[in-house]
């Protein structure tokens, strides 16, 4: 996922059914699910009228002038027949950075919506609030804010080699850097650690911070961290890791996607040992 845009600006205000202002782009989803139409272009108001009311109408920021407004749907909802549904991945390289980042804050908030529409303390249904992005229940009070999990992920260099390993559920071929969530009452660091302790058997240290990224799938943000390996023999967790190993920048395995934090880890490592002309 790209880093924020300059192009588009997060903010958040309710909108009335009706209401008139100024040029608007609608992020539509069913479910999770965002909607678009031909070409990859956001629907106009005449590809949604069959689709009856949404369950919420907000907007969540601004892009080159324009009210990014989302609409969202319950799942299950049937596709319209002019529509289809496209992801991020599908859209890298067709949406301008700013568009795709408004889609990243979109897609984060599509969930919360779908995951909050009755009070976790109460049952009632929930509001959307007005001052503030969350769902108020008019019952008893509480609040939910647009959940966030943390999540760190280490790129681990040993000389010249960088460790990478596969999970069951990666795309064939591909391997990447470990990434756990972190747990309550632990640091970035403090679990960065054990997750590598656990998935890989092998002990870490000088951990550098490198960035961080949403990964809206569906509510991560991936804390990215460069770490030397300190000691131990690998062995792959059963079940968390399909195969894991060392490997030299001249014999890579298929990577993540460019757009991704991984990547660019894997990226900066690779510039940072390559032998200079
Ligand atoms: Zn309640």
């Amino acid at each position: 996922m790209t880093v924020a845009s300059p192009d588009f600006a997060p903010d958040y205000a309710v909108v009335d059914s009706g209401a008139q202002g100024r040029a608007v782009l609608v992020f539509p989803f069913i479910g999770q699910k965002l909607l678009i139409g031909p070409d990859a272009v956001l629907p106009c108001a005449q590809d949604l009228q069959d689709m009856g009311s949404p369950l919420r109408t907000f907007r969540f920021g601004t892009f080159g002038g324009r009210d990014c407004v989302m609409k969202v749907w319950p799942a299950g909802l049937t596709v319209p027949p002019q529509l289809t549904v496209g992801d991020y991945r599908s859209l890298w390289g067709q949406w301008p950075p700013g568009c795709l980042a408004a889609l990243v804050r979109a897609r984060q908030l599509a969930v919360w919506i779908l995951d909050h529409r009755c009070c976790g303390a109460c049952g009632q249904a929930m509001d959307l609030s007005r001052s503030e992005i969350a769902c108020v229940c008019p019952a008893c009070g509480h609040k939910a804010y647009p959940r966030i999990s943390p999540v760190a992920i280490g790129l681990v260099c040993k000389g010249d080699e960088i460790l990478l390993a596969r999970s069951p559920h990666f795309a064939p071929g591909m391997y990447s850097a470990l990434a756990g969530f972190v747990e309550a009452g632990e640091s970035a660091e403090e679990c960065l650690r054990r997750e590598i302790r656990e998935e890989a058997g092998i002990e870490v240290g000088n951990i550098r911070y490198f960035g961080s990224q949403s990964w809206p799938y569906p509510h991560s943000l991936m804390l990215g961290f460069l770490a030397d390996y300190q000691g131990g023999e690998l062995v792959a967790q059963e079940k968390e890791i399909e195969d894991i190993g060392w490997f030299c920048f001249d014999s890579l395995p298929i990577l993540p996607h460019p757009s991704s934090l991984a990547r660019r880890m894997i990226e900066a490592v690779r510039t940072a040992i390559a032998p200079r002309p």
